[in-house]
């Protein structure tokens, strides 16, 4: 049991200092969506939830935190899945999130660059890029709520990954507040910069074990003018990786997408989420590709030679962007459905490609032996 600590509490009031007493929330029921996890797997207990408004208060909070020896625990938007950003049960945790910090400080569409501040949500970054007629490719099934500053500390992947990379392949600078309170300026936009070390690279998948980062320059790259997506039926996951290749050979970085989806994930969706549809017939496993720029008959006459081939079993090609959605919501919507069904086990594992076939096998085969009663399958795979 922790109990509530009071206003007069010291450390409470030095915080309350610095960002003034609205921003340090100490009452239980204001602290409880900071101290429980997405999917309600983890709860724990904070002494209070800080919100400063800018680098130099989150700099002074943490100054006052590390005089105090009280732990700090940063937070976006809550959304990662592995319960790094929920305070352990002790109470003794002062959470700090960067929501206030929420400003996009520039667009400069002839660098190709965004600077942002840690809380803008990744949708906002998204939206200030393609006002500049630019892309951020960052896209995730959580971007209305996870923060830039989430994602870079996570070294979020999402459904580009596979044409433009991780969060850190977008990265081009990084301002963060070190542990003892220090500001670390690398909030550079260069794209050639021989200079030392690259230590913004330390940030960045650290979870905020090193330091809280408070802004970051982005790279941007042009809007795609037109789209392709496909739902297509393949019987195993070595089928899919042959559809891989054969599709990177033909389109290249044309192909911006592809993410194999078990049968069994498929039904959790249907399931459990509104306004789903199979789209076509049933198939063990499942392929979500996305093309950018291609030609609509370059894609039908590769997708008629694959069907040929018998690499693929079925398949449809979305005919407007509303279908397009449908597609994605059925790829983006399985964690949402795995956490209407029951709390799962999440993994966020990374084989080379040409060994997934071998480790979904494997790995399935291990559970079940171990833990027979344990409902399993619900692999995607990007
Ligand atoms: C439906 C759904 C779909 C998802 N899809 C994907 C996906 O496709 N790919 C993927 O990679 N992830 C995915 N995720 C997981 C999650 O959304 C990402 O990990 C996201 O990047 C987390 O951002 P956040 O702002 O919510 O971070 P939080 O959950 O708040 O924090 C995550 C970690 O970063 C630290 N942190 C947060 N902000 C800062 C900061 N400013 N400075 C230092 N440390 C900080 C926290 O302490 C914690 O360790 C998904 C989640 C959901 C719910």
């Amino acid at each position: 049991m922790t109990s509530t600590p009071s206003r007069s509490d010291p450390l409470i009031e030095q915080l309350a200092r610095v960002v003034g007493t609205a921003q340090v929330l100490t009452d239980p029921a204001d602290i409880a969506p900071f101290v429980t996890d997405w999917r309600g797997r983890y709860r724990g207990a904070a002494q209070c939830v800080v919100r400063p408004g800018n680098t130099a208060e989150v700099a002074a909070v943490v100054k006052v935190c590390a005089e105090a020896g009280a732990p700090i625990v940063p937070q976006g938007g809550n959304t990662s899945l592995c319960g790094a950003a929920t305070p352990d049960a002790s109470g003794g945790a002062v959470v700090i999130s960067l929501s206030r910090l929420n400003r996009i400080l520039a667009v400069d569409p002839k660098n190709s660059t965004i600077s942002v501040e840690a809380g803008c949500t990744l949708a906002a970054v998204q939206d200030a890029a393609r006002a500049a007629d630019r892309l951020f490719p960052l896209a995730l099934a959580s971007e209305g709520s996870c923060q830039i500053g989430g994602n870079l500390s996570t070294n979020a992947g999402g459904v580009q990954v596979l044409r433009y990379g991780n969060t850190r392949d977008l990265t081009l600078g990084l301002e963060v507040v070190l542990a003892n309170g220090e500001i670390w300026d690398g909030l550079r936009g260069l794209r050639k910069d021989n200079t030392g070390y690259d230590l913004k690279q330390l940030f960045i998948g650290a979870e905020g074990t090193l330091g809280i980062i408070t802004s970051a320059v982005l790279k941007l790259f042009p809007l795609p003018k037109k789209q392709a997506t496909c739902w297509l039926n393949v019987a195993s996951p070595a089928a899919a990786v042959d559809l891989l290749n054969s599709a990177k050979t033909v389109f290249d970085a044309q192909l911006t997408a592809f993410e194999l989806v078990s049968e069994v994930a498929l039904g959790l969706v249907l399931k459990n989420i509104p306004d789903t549809a199979r789209p076509n017939a049933r198939s063990p496993w499942y392929v979500l590709a996305e093309f950018s720029e291609s030609e609509p008959a370059a894609i039908e006459a590769w997708l008629a030679q694959r069907l040929d081939s018998e690499e693929v079993a079925d398949g449809v090609v979305a005919q407007s962007e509303t279908q397009a959605k449908k597609l994605w919501a059925l790829r983006e919507s399985i964690s949402e459905a795995q956490k209407i069904e029951g709390i799962s086990i999440k993994h966020d594992v990374s084989v080379p490609v040409s060994r997934i076939p071998d480790f979904l096998e494997t790995a399935d085969a291990a559970l079940e032996r171990a833990f027979p009663a344990c409902a399993l399958s619900f692999w995607s795979c990007r």
